[in-house]
């Protein structure tokens, strides 16, 4: 091959190396190189460098995709003057790559509009931000897809989806009443993700204590906290809704069921 090759053949070469954005980027950074005196050190950077930014966003885009977020939002989005029940400190764990890596945990419970969500979202996206994977998905779906598994006879299969991704937001979890068999598969999802050391952020409106009856299994449920908070936090939001605040009153009180909500492993105690 000449020294020198033609402009096609040069683009089909970076096209078979996956190289898409040096591929459009090289043509317009040559003229500036040669007019600007631009070393060829600088020149090679300059592309590579492009090549993976591109790529780390066009990761990040699939992988939120893949996630199958309710809505987006981030840690920067959360207003912690106006929900002053968690501080950003508290999370410090929970937003770097030791989530993953040390396989941390978290429950928040609350009322509705608390951000249970918008918080489980958040931590969930910075972890993709950190290269991993994250999965969303409602209580509701996980349990009614899994029973319906078990009884088809393929759970082990179905578990997957549930039990690969290294961060899973399990959200609303108490809200629907649910089968029989609703804590024996959250079980296994959450014992599976236990033992190899996979994030799980679980959202709830019930106290901790409620959980068992709301799983109709005391034990499992507490089987299911244990090993949630072994690892794990549990972070109680009150205040007022973020929906209504634009309210005089809230419109909806809850009573002051603390003593419920508090663990071992609760961030207020
Ligand atoms: P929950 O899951 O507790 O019912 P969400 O997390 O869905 O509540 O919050 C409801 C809406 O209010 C969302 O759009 C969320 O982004 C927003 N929101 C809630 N709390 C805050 C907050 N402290 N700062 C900014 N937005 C908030
Ligand atoms: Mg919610």
């Amino acid at each position: 091959m000449s020294a020198h090759a033609a402009a096609g053949e040069l683009d089909a070469m970076l096209k078979r190396l996956h190289l898409p954005t040096i591929r459009r980027l090289y043509p317009e950074l040559a003229i500036r190189a040669e007019a600007e005196g631009m070393s060829y050190r600088v020149f090679l950077e300059i592309l590579a460098a492009e090549e993976i930014a591109h790529r780390a966003e066009t990761r990040i885009t699939r992988s939120v995709r893949k996630a199958r977020f309710p809505f987006l939002r981030t840690i920067e989005e959360f207003d912690f003057t106006f929900q002053s029940s968690v501080r950003l400190q508290m999370l410090g764990t929970l937003l770097g790559p030791e989530l993953v890596a040390e396989g941390r945990s978290a429950i928040f419970s609350g009322p509705p509009g608390r951000g249970k969500t918008h918080l489980a979202v958040a931590i969930a996206y910075r972890a993709i931000q950190n290269g991993f994977e994250a999965f969303f998905t409602s209580a509701d779906e996980l349990i009614g897809a899994l029973s319906r598994a078990a009884r088809e006879g393929r759970l082990e299969a179905a578990l997957e989806p549930y039990v690969h991704p290294h961060v899973l937001v399990v959200d609303e979890l108490g809200y629907q009443s649910y089968a029989a068999d609703a804590a024996n598969v959250l079980f296994r999802v959450v014992s599976i993700r236990h033992l190899r050391r996979r994030c799980t952020l679980v959202t709830t409106n019930k106290p901790l204590a409620a959980l068992g009856q709301v799983l109709h299994d005391a034990d499992l449920a507490e089987a299911i906290l244990d090993r949630l908070l072994e690892r794990g936090t549990h972070y109680l939001l009150r205040g007022r809704s973020y929906r209504t605040r634009h309210l005089k009153e809230d419109p909806v009180r809850f009573p002051e069921d603390d003593a419920l909500h508090l663990s071992p492993g609760d961030a207020r105690v």
